[in-house]
């Protein structure tokens, strides 16, 4: 028996206007979903426990089948973990966004934040303003590590685990309210607006019509995690595609292989059959018994707002990666199980996070069962199966 989960970052949402009353999930054409439902088993899941915060790290550990209450420490230790950062036990670390703030008013506190990722900034542009911020900012027991794209990483030796606020939870909004109390903190992120506001990088990107990467934000402190051995727990070898560093700071503290796929970014551009194809190949010809399939995309285009692209991720996800994997798994001999389900919604409307359960669909290669016409949140939902403590989902999925 083979298990796949294909992650759709993000993909549940809610009903729109602008869509006749549906959600981008029942906008999309997505035959493949849908002809799964007619005989796979769907429910809801909530993945992030009350009380804590409904990011993709809580929620992508519960889907692994990590109880968050328990082994979560903050998500940007589990980044450091993916670029290889090595943590001590009094070290606390933060993510470091690359952002877009307003440039009109000339005070830090009264700008508005634009966009929390800088337009997905390349990772080769952001590199090279990381080495200024660098240099501009050095302070004794603080550490910046470049990473992917707009996500980046800060230790502070002896630190403190301060509450942050996510920058993609406040777009459009005056900063002054949300900075940190910390005075270092928040003088590093003043003076990153003055080390990058004028960069030559950031002239080219304005000029070539993309937002400025112009200051830096902090958030999501954390300290060093210890997950329990995925293999040692369910006796699976596993792997992890992902091109979000995140999910592979997951994978690192879980024992999973990280499987890297050349043109897998995270966007919407991102090579979907690229990943397909990595994960027959590691079930078919590598010996894997467990892939993690996860695709930032849906989520992404969820916080630009984004209806027509976040569809277009949904439609993606469906023909390039699960038609992909079923076409080949269904060729083989192999029989398999397949879970398919966001972590959390991003609805269009909120640009973020909510706490909702999410709608999630279990086939069965050999095993066919009463479903539904389609997979969606009001077809899921309506099957009355609800997963109070969603990291129990991942026990059933390998359950038979
Ligand atoms: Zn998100």
């Amino acid at each position: 028996m083979k298990y796949i989960v294909v992650l759709a970052d993000g993909m549940a949402g809610e009903p729109l206007k602008e869509l006749g009353g549906k959600t981008t999930m029942e906008a999309a054409r997505k035959p493949y979903m849908d002809s799964m439902a007619g005989v796979s088993e769907l429910g809801m899941a909530y993945m992030v426990p009350k009380g804590m915060s409904p990011g993709s790290d809580t929620a992508n550990l519960s889907v692994l089948g990590y109880d968050p209450k328990v082994y979560y420490s903050g998500r940007s230790p589990l980044e450091a973990l993916s670029i290889g950062v090595p943590m001590k036990s009094t070290d606390v670390s933060f993510r470091c966004n690359l952002v877009t703030v307003s440039e009109e008013q000339k005070e830090y506190q009264e700008k508005v934040i634009i966009d929390h990722s800088s337009d997905e900034i390349s990772t080769e542009d952001a590199k090279i303003l990381l080495e200024d911020l660098k240099k501009g900012l050095k302070g004794e027991g603080y550490h910046f590590y470049a990473g992917t794209s707009y996500r980046h990483l800060l230790i502070w030796e002896n630190g403190q685990l301060v509450e942050l606020t996510p920058p993609h939870d406040i777009l459009g909004k005056t900063i002054g309210g949300y900075l940190p109390k910390d005075e270092v903190l928040l003088e590093m992120m003043e003076k990153s607006y003055a080390i990058l506001s004028q960069h030559p990088i950031n002239k080219t990107r304005k000029a070539n019509g993309l937002n400025p990467a112009n200051s830096a934000w902090f958030w999501g402190a954390g300290t060093r995690p210890a997950l329990d051995s995925f293999e040692e727990k369910t006796g699976l070898k596993g792997a992890m595609i992902s091109a979000v560093d995140l999910l592979k700071g997951i994978a690192v503290g879980a024992g999973l292989t990280n499987i890297l796929v050349p043109g897998a970014n995270g966007g919407l551009d991102t090579n979907y059959e690229g990943k397909a194809d990595a994960a027959v190949k590691a079930l078919l010809r590598e010996n894997y018994d467990f892939v993690y399939v996860h695709i930032e995309a849906p989520d992404e285009m969820g916080h630009q707002g984004s209806i027509q692209k976040k569809i277009k991720a949904i439609e993606n996800i469906d023909g390039q990666i699960i038609g992909r994997i079923r076409e080949r798994l269904d060729k083989s001999a192999e029989e398999y199980r397949m879970l398919v389900l966001p972590d959390h919604p991003t609805p269009i409307a909120r640009r973020t996070h909510t706490m909702d359960p999410v709608p999630y669909l279990l086939f069965d290669s050999k095993k066919a069962v009463e479903g539904q016409s389609a997979y969606q949140e009001n077809t899921a939902n309506k099957t009355g199966t609800v997963w109070e403590d969603g990291y129990r989902l991942m026990e059933h999925l390998l359950s038979r």
